[in-house]
């Protein structure tokens, strides 16, 4: 049984750890491309996973998303691939040496994409294969040969059976989103892909939450890995503020509208359960003025990816999904998600809300909590080990002139009742709801705290200096962020001023 215990601590120490890229001595064309990038200093994955990788160690990392996991792997593997470089046209002299996993069409986009960035000034070839599309310029690109590749499980084997590609020359195995993989039930092919590759070979494998299947994964794939843990494994960050409002399912558009207006968002993800409740959702609240596209799985590849592309260009305010958005999609600059759903699986949560707060930046997580949702938010409060309050919502029309202005709330808010005689909507005030059994509501939410996550570097840093990773993005005119993903825009208000 492999040693899953060994930790980087035992090697490098906080001290040691490198802090800025030049202390990592990248070779030129890579130290050039992350200048260009405008990263300086290394992310805690990057500072503590690169210099493993470079080692040549297999590794287990539990980071979440937004954490710089991708640059953590691309850029050591193009660094131990470099010794292989050369700029033959014969594809021969480009076999496949470093192939990446990961169990979604827009994650592998993406992070093919920043593997192209970091490779820019080498002569190292990367490409990416994913389902959806045509197999024939993929075809046409893994025939030409390619060191890097990225690829869904699925389509990768279409490619292999297809002979358009050959892995005995694999060194490099990154299993990125594991988790994920296997709730999409890739196990069965992750194994097939495996059996392709050389037993001797590194492998390295990242996922947000480690369940006892993870485990049983890592154990029998890798070997004597390290284990690296940025944040804790099934963990929030703590720059999302997260409210869960009981409501009921009528409620909830409008209550998304209440919010979305009073804290003044101008963009958010809206998570919904099911396709067909995505594709309705985004309807009536394109029907209701704002602006909205739908992002699920019934939609072709080439619609999800117009969707995300509208969303980041800052043409569309929100984006309503499923959880095929919930991994892993780096769009900067989102200020909140909101769970129209809560997830069936509590770890879908920590996705989800992985969206906003990303890179240190504040971010809003808001949940609408209907009577049926009980042991969703149960199996929630067990994962983040933290008790989840309930909050009542006050809807503004139902309040008095006078609260509207001051926002007092005295626990009574007015309920629809059927048309009058009049035809007119009756109102009646009601005593706050019964506190449900199972939840005591409250008017404050705090949100779980991790302070691992917030001091994820405290020896090397003055206590009050802002982490340096944070520090680059708030130079101006330093650029932070990937190509692949657009520069900070303005985006149109969703609601003219009242
Ligand atoms: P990832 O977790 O790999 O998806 O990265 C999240 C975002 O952080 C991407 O937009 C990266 O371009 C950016 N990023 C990665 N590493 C750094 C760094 N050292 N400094 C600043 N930004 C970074």
């Amino acid at each position: 049984m492999t040693d899953l215990t060994s930790d980087i601590s035992n090697e490098l120490t906080a001290d040691t750890l490198p802090m800025a890229f030049a202390q990592l001595q990248l070779s030129a064309p890579l130290a050039r491309a992350v200048a260009e990038m405008g990263y300086e200093s290394m992310t805690p994955i990057q500072a503590q996973a690169i210099p493993v990788v470079l080692q040549g160690r297999d590794v287990m990392g539990a980071a979440q998303t937004g954490t710089g996991k991708t640059a953590a792997f691309a850029l050591p593997l193009l660094q131990r691939m470099l010794k292989h470089e050369n700029a033959s046209t014969s594809p021969a002299r480009h076999p496949v040496r470093a192939l990446v996993l990961l169990p979604t069409r827009e994650l592998a986009d993406q992070v093919a994409e920043q593997v192209k960035l970091y490779g820019k000034y080498t002569n190292l070839r990367s490409t990416v294969v994913f389902g959806g599309i045509d197999m024939k310029p993929q075809t046409i690109e893994l025939k030409k040969g390619v060191e890097v590749l990225v690829a869904t499980p699925g389509r990768l084997l279409d490619h292999i059976e297809a002979k358009n590609c050959v892995l005995n020359q694999v060194e490099y195995v990154v299993l990125d989103e594991a988790d994920r993989m296997l709730d999409i039930g890739f196990l069965p092919d992750l194994q097939r892909i495996l059996s392709y590759l050389p037993k001797q070979r590194t492998t390295l494998l990242f996922s947000a939450t480690f369940s006892p299947e993870i485990k049983r994964l890592a154990s029998s794939y890798l070997q004597n890995p390290v284990t690296i843990e940025v944040a804790r494994s099934n963990a929030t960050a703590s720059t999302v503020e997260q409210h869960f409002y009981s409501v009921g399912d009528d409620d909830k558009r409008h209550a998304l509208h209440q919010i979305l207006k009073q804290r003044e968002l101008k963009q958010a993800f809206v998570f919904v359960n099911s396709k067909l409740g995505c594709a309705r959702l985004a309807r009536s609240l394109e029907r209701e003025g704002l602006k909205t596209t739908a992002l699920h799985g019934d939609k072709s590849q080439d619609e999800r990816l117009k969707a995300l592309e509208s969303f980041k260009k800052g043409e569309v305010d929100l984006l309503v999904c499923t959880d095929v958005a919930a991994r892993g999609l780096d769009i900067k600059d989102v200020p909140a998600v909101f769970n129209f759903d809560i997830p069936f699986h509590a770890e879908d949560y920590v996705h989800r809300i992985g969206r906003t707060g990303r890179a240190g930046q504040s971010g809003l997580a808001v949940n609408f909590v209907s009577k049926s949702d009980a042991r969703l938010i149960a199996d929630i409060e067990k994962l983040l080990k933290t008790k989840i309050d309930l909050e009542a919502i006050e809807f503004e029309e139902d309040l008095p002139d006078i609260r509207k202005q001051g926002h007092i709330n005295d626990g009574r808010r007015l309920y629809k009742q059927e048309s009058d005689e009049s035809g007119r909507d009756a109102y009646v005030a009601r005593a706050p709801r019964e506190p449900r059994s199972d939840y005591k509501p409250r008017t404050r939410t705090v949100a779980p705290v991790d302070p691992f996550f917030d001091k994820p570097y405290e020896p090397s840093l003055p206590p009050e200096a802002a982490p340096p990773w944070e520090a680059v993005a708030a130079r101006p005119g330093v650029r932070t962020i990937s190509g692949n993903i657009r520069s900070k825009r303005k985006v149109a208000a969703l609601f003219a001023p009242v």
